[in-house]
């Protein structure tokens, strides 16, 4: 033996599980495993990310300004209370070590993204997971799980992977009851295919205790180029920049994702999609007997009778090629989580779906 030990918490870390990609011996093979958009980026996007070749000898910026103004100028936010990362991951990674530390709480709930608790361990502290109502964030129990230890608390909204969200006065609610110290951290991955949200901006215009998440990897189809952003008090993003790496974003991602903000058109174009293909879907698995409650992202949570129904059905898809994802880590083993693809991938979902159920 060398002495050589990680910090504590680093080995309860258990290893993130992505969406798998491929199935043996298929070549037909759909994803709807990753919650990414079927449409890919704008084709904006993909022309300032070419450009960037030319320039690839040079250091990218380190304040982020084009990019932050960019966001700024879409969503009617101020640029200096912006920082952008490497996806939202990284941001989640900053508040963590930057808040967060040994003998400190960091509050997810029951049914929470997996990143909460491999960055509060990361960084030494504890992660206290909370119970949902019916797969929903239960605002009470959050507030009960406070204590003086308690530095963030992280709520999805919508959440993944239920689909759910609560309204706006619950999560002012929630920021309003927080102890001193505490942050209450919003995930907006997924805020873009709630119609006219803001995801807590206003909250945020309103107090210090709030912070907001938001990435590129979902409606803006760049899960591949990583890049994400928070917006928050001047205080807190002044502290996050302390940590960030100086060069964390690559030019061709900021050229990227600069184009793909202000393409406001084809977000727009692929939020109607989704939501006209979601419910769709819903509606066809509702009629072959398996439910879903009403989903605000670009996903349905499947519900079986249990989790051997569920595993049965997640084998059937895959011997047709389609690769959902099971969500028992997330406290759902009676669960699938699909992602809305467009039209001829949902219609391929629902009727594998039927075949399972025996109705086709
Ligand atoms: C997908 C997802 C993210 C996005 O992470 P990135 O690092 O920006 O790709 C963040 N939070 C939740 C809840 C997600 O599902």
């Amino acid at each position: 033996m060398t002495g050589i030990t990680p910090q504590p918490g680093i080995m309860d870390i258990a290893l993130y599980q992505s969406g798998a990609s491929h199935v043996d011996g298929q070549t037909n093979v759909l994803k709807l495993s990753a919650n990414e958009n079927p449409l890919g980026p704008s084709d904006a996007a993909k022309e300032a990310f070419s450009r960037a070749v030319h320039t690839l000898n040079r250091y990218p910026n380190t304040d982020h300004a084009s990019l932050r103004t960019a966001i700024g100028e879409v969503w009617n936010l101020n640029p200096d209370q912006i920082i952008c990362g490497v996806g939202s991951d990284e941001i989640i990674h900053f508040l963590c070590q930057a808040y967060a530390g040994p003998g400190d709480e960091v509050i997810h709930t029951e049914h929470g993204f997996a990143m909460y608790s491999i960055a509060a361990r990361a960084a030494g502290a504890t992660p206290v997971e909370v119970q949902e109502r019916d797969r929903v964030t239960d605002v009470d129990a959050i507030l009960a799980a406070c204590t003086p230890a308690t530095k963030l608390v992280f709520i999805a909204n919508p959440n993944n992977p239920t689909g759910t969200m609560i309204a706006p006065g619950e999560v002012r609610r929630l920021a309003e009851g927080l102890p001193e110290g505490a942050i209450l951290v919003l995930d907006g991955a997924y805020a873009e295919y709630v119609e006219a949200f803001d995801a807590g901006a206003a909250l945020i215009a309103s107090r210090d205790n709030v912070f907001m998440t938001r990435s590129f990897s979902k409606i803006y189809g760049l899960g591949g180029l990583r890049v994400g952003w928070g917006y928050g008090p001047q205080a807190i993003i002044d502290v996050l920049n302390r940590i960030r790496g100086p060069f964390n974003l690559s030019t061709a991602a900021l050229a990227a994702a600069e184009a793909a903000v202000r393409d406001v058109a084809y977000i727009e174009k692929c939020r109607v999609e989704n939501a006209r293909w979601r419910d769709w879907l819903a509606s066809a698995l509702a009629e072959m007997g398996v439910r879903s409650d009403t989903s605000t992202a670009n996903f349905v949570l499947a519900r079986f009778a249990d989790t051997a129904e569920a595993e049965a059905c997640d084998a059937h898809l895959r011997a047709e090629g389609i690769i959902v994802r099971q969500v028992a880590g997330y406290n759902l083993p009676n669960c699938l989580r699909i992602t809305v693809g467009d039209e001829s991938a949902c219609r391929r979902v629902a009727h594998a779906v039927g075949q399972f159920k025996g109705l086709r």
